[in-house]
């Protein structure tokens, strides 16, 4: 009789020990879905610390040679409340080398042809820079992760790359470029320092843009170089990385400093196919690939 009401009282246990995993499963679950719903990021532990320059309090850019990604470990608003300078000021220095490309994409993350990218750059065992929108960083967090830890650079690439209200005045452009480094400090916690303007600055920017953008230490990152796959003249893989040798041929000071713009966005998988033959044909010329940093040069 004891022995089978301890049998009884185990069962009963072992019962509530199972009812009580599968309320807390089913409850963890139901968050989760419930995140994803509303769109929030489950928070996450960066897995592992990356290799990257951060600018000092003082808003001091590392040296010119520096060859990793430069981020600040404040937001532009952070530094106004604390009252730390928010610029390095009206110059800084370049570095200049020889045979040297920034291979830049513009429009991501997204978890598609970012990743893809991501894993050739891996194994070419090299780095790019990607200018993501505001709208993509919310949608793609653990993207934009990938990309910080695995030593690649992030700029910032507006909001919405809404032409219509980025460029209204330089107030509603640098609005959106805070907004986006909110949303990277979120998930991150470094913000970018460099910048590109969607379309480029030409025709889209007065003085008053370049002063504002200044203000809060933003440098802007132009290109010379593409592979057309905006354009309509690289609507191919092979048409873009015709267009590279031909760009190549003609213009030889581009061998001296070489920024291709190119995209990762959705429809935009040609790229990605063209992409290691763009790695080929520039390492076979020597070219040394380096990631944007706070000592680019203007591009033209
Ligand atoms: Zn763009």
């Amino acid at each position: 009789m004891k022995q089978k009401g301890r049998l009884f009282l185990g069962c009963i246990l072992l019962f509530f020990l199972a009812s009580l995993g599968l309320f807390l499963n089913f409850d963890r679950d139901r968050v989760m879905a419930a995140a994803e719903a509303r769109h929030i990021p489950v928070p996450q532990v960066l897995s592992s610390k990356p290799d990257v320059a951060l600018i000092g309090d003082d808003f001091s850019l590392p040296p010119v040679d520096n060859d990793k990604p430069v981020y600040d470990k404040y937001t532009t608003r952070q530094r106004q409340e604390k009252g730390l300078p928010t610029t390095y000021g009206k110059t800084r220095d370049y570095y200049y080398g020889d045979n040297v490309v920034y291979l830049t994409f513009d429009d991501g993350p997204n978890d598609k042809n970012t990743s893809r990218i991501l894993d050739i750059l891996k194994k070419e065992n090299i780095h790019a820079t990607f200018f993501l929108t505001g709208q993509n960083v919310v949608r793609y967090p653990d993207v934009v992760k990938k990309i910080y830890q695995s030593g690649n650079a992030i700029g910032v690439h507006s909001y919405t790359h809404d032409y219509k209200k980025i460029y209204v005045s330089p107030k509603a452009y640098t609005d959106e470029l805070l907004q986006t480094e909110e949303e990277i400090y979120k998930i991150l916690g470094v913000r970018p320092i460099i910048s590109r303007a969607p379309g480029g600055t030409e025709g889209h920017f007065t003085k008053d843009f370049w002063t504002a953008i200044n203000n809060i230490g933003y440098i802007e990152v132009g290109w010379n170089a593409l592979t057309g796959d905006a354009d309509g003249t690289g609507k191919t893989a092979d048409k873009e990385v015709e267009n590279i040798k031909q760009q190549l041929q003609l213009r030889p000071y581009l061998h001296r400093h070489l920024v291709i713009l190119m995209h990762d966005a959705y429809g935009h998988g040609a790229t990605v196919d063209a992409l290691p033959d763009i790695i080929h044909l520039l390492k076979g010329q020597g070219y040394t690939f380096r990631v944007v940093t706070t000592a680019i040069p203007p591009s033209w």
